[in-house]
């Protein structure tokens, strides 16, 4: 869908294409080559990195590492007198099952008052919302809400998104529905009982509901099945789920 939108605006994509060198003249980049020898002529080129918190200074200091500087669920570094948050810190969640990198604004702001507290003599933990993100591509209005990966070609839609949480790349233990409605796009992630995470594009009108179901883990085993055959439902289907149920007594 951004691939077309992209197209009509005159960009053409190589997927899946690897840069081999870069080709100067008059000291200005003239052309890349690729790997497979292809020779695509530019007079601007942009590089994107991903992220890559720089973590030399902690890693000199002798803090613990990894991606980024490690953490626990406080916030403090392996020196338990120093912290670390925002986009350098892999925070440990409290279970201790895993470690993530989220690079966003919200997490930032979330982690450097908990850091502060603790900083302070608090013991504050720093449970991590679902991700959430909004971003515009091609156009098109895009929102990236909890875990949307299983394994499949989504890398496509995580590398749309603007600042970036490592639970969007996790191959997660869950399955992908998705629907298609004229300039929308919509994909679920449903595990079980609950929506792990979703893709909203194009029209954002199940952007909302749709975070509160993730971020509330609200059951949807009830409606599970209809909403596995038409997920355009969805919003349908989470009202059934959270609005209050009426009995009218019989006379
Ligand atoms: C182009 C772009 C678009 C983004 N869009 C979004 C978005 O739409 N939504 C979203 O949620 N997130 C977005 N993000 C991510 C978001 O900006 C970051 O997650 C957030 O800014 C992280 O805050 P921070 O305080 O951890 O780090 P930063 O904002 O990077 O602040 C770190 C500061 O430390 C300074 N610094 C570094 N080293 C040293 C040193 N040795 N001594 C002193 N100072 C130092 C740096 O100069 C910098 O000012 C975007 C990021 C980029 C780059």
């Amino acid at each position: 869908m951004v691939e077309a939108r992209l197209a009509h605006e005159g960009v053409n994509v190589h997927r899946g294409v690897e840069l081999e060198s870069v080709v100067a003249a008059n000291g200005r980049v003239a052309a890349v080559v690729t790997r497979t020898g292809q020779r695509l002529p530019c007079d601007l080129l942009a590089v994107a990195i991903g992220i890559q918190p720089r973590i030399d200074i902690a890693r000199e200091a002798g803090l613990a590492t990894g991606r980024g500087i490690w953490t626990d669920a406080m916030l403090r570094t392996s020196d338990k007198d120093i912290f670390a948050a925002g986009d350098v810190a892999e925070v440990l969640d409290p279970t201790g099952a895993r470690r993530t990198l989220d690079s966003l604004w919200s997490v930032a702001i979330a982690h450097g008052r908990i850091a502060g507290a603790n900083m302070c003599g608090g013991s504050e933990i720093y449970r991590r919302p679902a991700p959430f993100n909004v971003t515009k591509i091609g156009g098109i209005m895009t929102t990236l809400i909890g875990a949307v990966g299983t394994g499949g070609r989504e890398g496509d839609l995580v590398t749309l998104a603007r600042g970036d949480s490592s639970l969007w790349r996790e191959r997660l233990d869950g399955f992908a529905v998705a629907a298609d409605t004229g300039d929308n796009h919509l994909r679920l992630v449903l595990s079980e009982d609950r929506i792990l995470g979703a893709v909203v594009m194009g029209d954002q009108a199940l952007s909302r509901p749709l975070q509160h179901a993730i971020r509330e883990g609200l059951d949807i085993s009830a409606v599970r099945g209809r909403l596995k055959e038409h997920p355009a439902a969805v919003a349908q289907l989470l009202a059934e789920l959270t609005e209050p149920k009426v009995t009218v007594a019989a006379p």
